[in-house]
């Protein structure tokens, strides 16, 4: 059994705050509505805990995140300043939105705060130093503060000025989001408590070769979903009809597949699957067994009896690690295998962690994200966790003293 070496990582918790500047690099990268709204608060919402336990300690705090991708230049739609608002009632309480992150008038801006304030610098990402991981730009930011905290799980995977310069320049610890990001995945890939399954979907294989040769080596059960499923339909030798199959993945795919047979991971593609034209909405729909898959449909969708016999199986799991879901969930008629899953797991007497952009917004859309372990905020970063790489944002952090 591979084990993974990480020291923990010293936390907000294990140092002084009490008065400070800290600047904390939050994960404020929301989704946005066409009318430029917040159309998913989750990640602000999961924000709050940090900036409440600094605030509680009269530190100073100075918030700071990009938002989607405005390549470096100021774009209107983009400013933080839509954030701060939000955060100001989630918060109760003034955040002042700055103009720009780094520069003069934004350090007058931070010398006049007293204890218990909060600022919000604007997008990082208008300044294209920020993705270059530019030293000036990270010494910069760092001359706004004594402390720096990443609690930004979900950009702690980029190389980034504000994620892995900034650290160079101040003592540097992991907030509380962060440290409970770490910790979940920690609880399912050093040492879970068994029997682990292991549930991978989404549209590509090709996205997930480092998690499933990472976790296969952990897991007791691995699950296949998703269009992915497609290609490892196709390397034993299925008709897959017209659904996309990873022909230059079909190495990997038996290569994985020949591993958990070497370690006795039971692998389990779907038995069944929902097949339609297309995968837009109002196309008709039909089950068919994975061995009789007419040759002009497409798999969108496990199928009811592969639905059954994977909930039955995770039922008896102890761990359960999900990423990609198990169809097409954001069209109606192509989501029932991901919330079945999603149920089981939501029923489930055991650790549940959710890793993945679109699983966590599946969860979140079935009302079922509370009753998960953890339900990550990271997409990305999620994956380079369950692939079993480093996250250079949390490399950068100063290490706990040993207990
Ligand atoms: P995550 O973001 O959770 O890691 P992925 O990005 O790998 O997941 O995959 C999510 C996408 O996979 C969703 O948009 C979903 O519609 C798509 N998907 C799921 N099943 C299929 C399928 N059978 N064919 C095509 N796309 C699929
Ligand atoms: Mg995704």
């Amino acid at each position: 059994m591979q084990k993974m070496i990480t020291r923990r990582k010293k936390t907000i918790k294990d140092i002084d705050v009490r008065g400070k500047q800290v600047l904390v690099r939050a994960d404020f990268n929301v989704p946005l509505n066409e009318d430029g709204t917040i159309a998913d608060d989750t990640r602000i919402r999961a924000s709050l805990p940090t900036i409440r336990y600094l605030c509680e300690r009269d530190a100073r705090v100075i918030l700071c995140s990009h938002l989607d991708r405005p390549q470096g230049t100021v774009v209107e739609r983009l400013r933080l300043a839509l954030v701060a608002n939000r955060l100001s009632v989630l918060l109760d309480r003034p955040v002042a939105a700055l103009h720009d992150c780094i520069g003069p008038e934004v350090e007058s801006a931070v010398a006049a705060m007293s204890g218990g304030d909060i600022v919000l610098l604007e997008n990082l990402r208008f300044h294209p130093e920020e993705k270059a991981d530019d030293p000036a730009f990270a010494e910069n930011l760092s001359r706004l503060a004594e402390v720096y905290v990443n609690d930004a799980f979900g950009a702690s995977h980029r190389a980034h000025a504000s994620i892995v310069g900034v650290p160079e320049h101040l003592p540097a610890v992991a907030g509380l989001l962060l440290a409970k990001e770490l910790d979940a995945f920690a609880r399912v890939l050093q040492n879970p408590e068994r029997p682990f399954a292991a549930v991978i979907g989404g549209a590509k294989v090709s996205d997930k070769l480092g998690v499933l040769e990472n976790i296969i080596p952990r897991v007791d059960l691995l699950l296949i979903g998703g269009g992915m499923a497609a290609t490892f339909l196709a390397s034993r030798g299925y008709g897959t009809g017209a659904s996309t199959v990873e022909t230059d993945r079909l190495d990997d795919v038996e290569r994985i597949s020949a591993k958990a047979a070497e370690l006795g991971v039971r692998l389990l593609l779907p038995r069944d699957v929902v097949v339609a034209e297309s995968l837009d909405s109002g196309t008709r729909a039909r089950v068919v067994p994975a061995s009789e898959i007419p040759d002009d449909l497409i798999i969108a969708d496990i199928g009811p009896e592969a639905a059954s016999e994977f909930c039955r199986e995770l039922a008896e799991c102890r761990t359960v690690v999900w990423n990609g879901p198990m169809g097409v969930f954001e069209v109606p008629e192509f989501a029932e295998g991901t919330r079945r899953v999603a149920a089981t797991l939501a029923n489930l007497h055991g650790t549940t962690v959710i890793g993945g952009g679109s699983t966590a917004d599946a969860v979140t859309r079935f009302g079922l994200a509370d009753k998960m372990t953890h339900v990550s905020t990271g997409g990305g970063a999620a994956l380079t966790m369950l692939a079993g790489k480093p996250l250079p944002g949390v490399e950068a952090l100063e290490e706990a003293e040993e207990p």
